[in-house]
């Protein structure tokens, strides 16, 4: 079995170390014997999103965000079928804003790839600290840390988790992220896979169960350093 994950322009969506996302997808699926291939695009390449069991955008500043917004609108008609066609997404930060319709800044509007019916406006201050969820999805919180000055509405669509401590979407609703079909959207960003093992393992199954048409069991890792570090923060700010 072999899973390839495309990451999407990586030299300028790329805040926070969020490559470490894709170290950790290989590496899972590595020790499991599952061979991993990781393409990483830059703007002028071609992207064929057949060869692509999963895709990562990750986080951007503003300025960056606005570079890679014009070559979204040639991808987009093929990013859409590839969702459609329940293709596995992760969109971290910047680059969960971009699955939207529009995020506004007060430098001007950036357009989205309108993957998922959302949107996304600047608001007043940054919100920025360490943040847990609980996820439908899994027993074991989710942690991280987010770092966004864009306030996100994801209308009808299922959040990822419930906020225990942090500001997520907005900082009012008290919930975080976005889930649609096979794409998770979601601020936490930098090292969100390796810290949340369960995550990962929930993307490099969807991807295994989509290209393969079966479930494919996940041979168990040893997670206890990862549990320990996710009990800590949550006992640190989950009170
Ligand atoms: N530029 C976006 C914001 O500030 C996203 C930042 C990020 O990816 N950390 O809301």
């Amino acid at each position: 079995m072999k899973i390839t994950i495309g990451h999407l322009y990586p030299d300028l969506l790329n805040l926070y170390g969020d490559r470490g996302n894709i170290q950790c997808l290989m590496k899972r699926c590595q020790w499991r014997g599952i061979q991993a291939e990781t393409i990483a695009y830059e703007l002028n390449d071609t992207i064929d999103f057949s060869r692509l069991d999963i895709v990562l955008l990750g986080g951007g500043s503003d300025r960056e965000q606005m570079l890679v917004c014009e070559k979204l609108k040639e991808i987009q008609k093929d990013f859409k079928e590839y969702v459609e066609n329940d293709g596995v997404v992760i969109a971290i930060c910047g680059g969960y804003q971009l699955l939207g319709s529009y995020y506004k800044t007060d430098q001007g509007t950036i357009q989205g790839l309108e993957l998922v019916d959302l949107y996304t406006e600047q608001g007043e201050g940054r919100l920025i600290d360490n943040i847990v969820l609980k996820s439908d999805l899994f027993d074991m919180p989710i942690v991280g840390f987010e770092n966004h000055g864009g306030r996100t509405c994801i209308k009808n669509n299922k959040p990822l988790g419930k906020v225990l401590y942090g500001s997520g979407n907005d900082g009012k609703t008290g919930y975080e992220g976005v889930m649609y079909k096979n794409v998770i959207g979601t601020y936490l960003h930098g090292p969100l896979l390796p810290k949340n093992p369960q995550l990962a393992d929930l993307l490099i199954a969807r991807a295994l169960k989509k290209k393969y048409g079966k479930d494919v069991a996940l041979a168990p890792l040893d997670d206890s350093q990862e549990m320990e570090a996710n009990a800590y923060i949550c006992h640190r700010f989950v009170k």
